[in-house]
């Protein structure tokens, strides 16, 4: 044998054997080979994988046409593009919609190649290879879900790299902070959110997020405009495979509208409570006049004493005078007391929670009564425990609390002589870890049964001259301060109101309960 033909028969027993290898890796191949006529596009030819990825068999699908199984809104599209395949470069991939024998639609990837005969390069058939491609279509479909719900969402959305950079704000962000972002104008952190709040994610959020994968606050955006936003922001930590965070998502909730109705709220609490204090003065107005009469009567007695004296003995000397000059001066100085009691209790004021010891503030409270519990003939027992643990609260509104209460139970247990007179008893305890619980209890004629839950309405009165909002509003006060009030009738006759205070805490130093 000479050398070409030697040569000549080494290529063919070479592509022999590379042909046999194909087939076979054609016959094992996951992925679906396929050889169709190139006019109609008719299978004449289909690996094993058929069945897997379309549900044929092999012997079904031989003989049957592509275009009669693609997705009807793929065929033009199809047919736009196989000229590319036949009379072009001969290879070229795309991503349609199959119809299995089942009848559903299956998402296929396929790259075409034309096979042409090397004498007169006529087309003689296509090779095709095709794999599932609907995990990725699908994952991409919501992935572009997920894009149309961020860019829509009203909460304002950024993503920031690690060295804090952003690289997306969707449209709610973009509108309330008025910015543009692109290559030409970036924007840092800084430029969106305050200088405390920036310092505040830097040193807590971002750290946090790292090590927790989220963290959440309240803190302030500001807009071009120099608005400021104040917003409820998550940090969200994306982890790549190494665990290191790749990525931040920062999701901010505008609470401007909710911040604005709760300071309106909270205006209109303070209203109320200043209108209820002046009705509740207004209605002590008689018992405080008579309590003032008291030391002035006794100023204008000392005053006319030393008037006396000094007539009778004009060498009278300035030390023999200083008593009742002392006395003069003490007396002044419990009248302006009470005055200053009634200035305070009437001043319209923010709330603000503080350390308040409850023996000290019921001791004074049954003091600024004394004219009331007079007049109505009750005799009032302060048992608070000397060392009752403080709670944390606004004083002002406790003794508003406290004196609605009280005033009520007064009026309650009054009795008219010669019955003896009815006592009422103030006492407090220890709730649990956190709470403490304060009770009056008086021997009046209790609750009636339909009455449980009415008494706590606003205008509900059984009395002639009543509001009927002393209750609601002390409810009302309670519940700001995170407690509870309860009325119930003792087992010995009376009633007894109950209010929970949290304990002050040190750590809770701000203005809330
Ligand atoms: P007002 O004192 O103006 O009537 P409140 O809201 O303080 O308004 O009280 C509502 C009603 O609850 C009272 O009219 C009374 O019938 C009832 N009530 C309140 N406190 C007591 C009490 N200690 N004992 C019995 N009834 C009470």
């Amino acid at each position: 044998m000479n050398n070409a033909t030697q040569q000549g028969v080494s290529a063919l027993t070479d592509d022999a054997e590379r042909n046999r290898l194909l087939a076979e890796m054609a016959e094992q191949s996951t992925d679906m080979i396929s050889r169709h006529t190139p006019d109609n596009w008719c299978f004449i030819y289909a690996s094993p994988a058929v069945t897997h990825l379309l549900g044929y068999s092999v012997e079904e699908i031989v003989g049957l046409s592509a275009y009669d199984l693609y997705h009807p809104d793929d065929v033009e599209d199809f047919k736009r593009r196989s000229p590319n395949v036949s009379y072009n470069r001969g290879l070229y991939t795309h991503t349609y919609r199959f119809r299995c024998k089942d009848g559903h639609y299956t998402w296929l990837e396929s790259t075409s190649r034309s096979i042409r005969d090397p004498k007169d390069g006529s087309l003689k058939e296509i090779l095709v290879v095709s794999r599932d491609a609907s995990r990725r279509i699908n994952a991409e479909r919501a992935n572009q879900r997920l894009a149309q719900v961020l860019e829509t969402s009203s909460d304002l959305v950024a993503f920031v790299t690690p060295c804090h950079k952003i690289t997306l704000l969707n449209e709610a962000a973009r509108n309330s902070l008025n910015v543009v972002l692109s290559d030409q104008s970036p924007l840092a952190l800084e430029d969106i959110f305050t200088l405390t709040s920036h310092e505040q994610i830097k040193h807590h959020g971002f750290p946090a997020a790292t090590t927790n994968g989220h963290w959440r606050g309240e803190v302030e955006m500001i807009s071009s405009h120099m608005q400021r936003i104040p917003v409820l922001l998550e940090i969200l930590a994306h982890r790549d495979l190494n665990t290191e965070t790749e990525y931040f998502s920062l999701v901010a909730r505008d609470m401007s509208t909710i911040k604005a109705a709760e300071k309106q709220m909270q205006q209109y609490r303070t209203e109320v409570n200043h209108a209820s204090r002046l009705i509740t003065i207004g209605e002590m107005a008689s018992g405080l006049a008579h309590e003032l009469n008291q030391p002035l009567t006794a100023i204008v007695n000392y005053v006319q004493g030393i008037h006396r004296r000094v007539e009778r003995d004009q060498s009278l000397l300035a030390a023999e005078l200083a008593s009742p000059l002392d006395r003069i001066g003490a007396t002044a100085l419990r009248a302006a007391q009470i005055i200053r009691r009634m200035m305070d209790f009437t001043r319209k004021n923010e709330p603000r929670y503080q350390h308040v010891q409850l023996p000290e503030l019921v001791n004074d409270l049954i003091g600024f009564c004394s004219s009331s519990i007079e007049n109505h003939r009750v005799i009032v027992e302060d048992k608070i425990p000397a060392d009752l643990p403080g709670v944390h609260a606004d004083p002002i509104q406790v003794e508003q609390i406290l004196l609605n209460l009280l005033l009520n139970a007064i009026e309650a247990s009054h009795r008219e002589e010669p019955a003896p007179p009815a006592t009422i008893q103030i006492s407090a305890s220890e709730l649990g870890q956190d709470q403490v619980i304060i009770q009056i209890l008086d021997q009046g004629p209790g609750i009636g049964a339909e009455e449980t839950e009415r008494i706590f309405e606003q205008f509900y009165t059984t009395k002639k001259a009543g509001l009927g909002m002393g209750l609601s509003i002390t409810r009302s006060l309670v519940e700001a301060h995170g407690g509870e009030l309860q009325a119930e009738n003792r087992s010995e006759g009376g009633a007894v109101f109950s209010f929970s205070l949290n304990k002050f805490n040190a750590r809770a130093v701000d203005n809330n309960p």
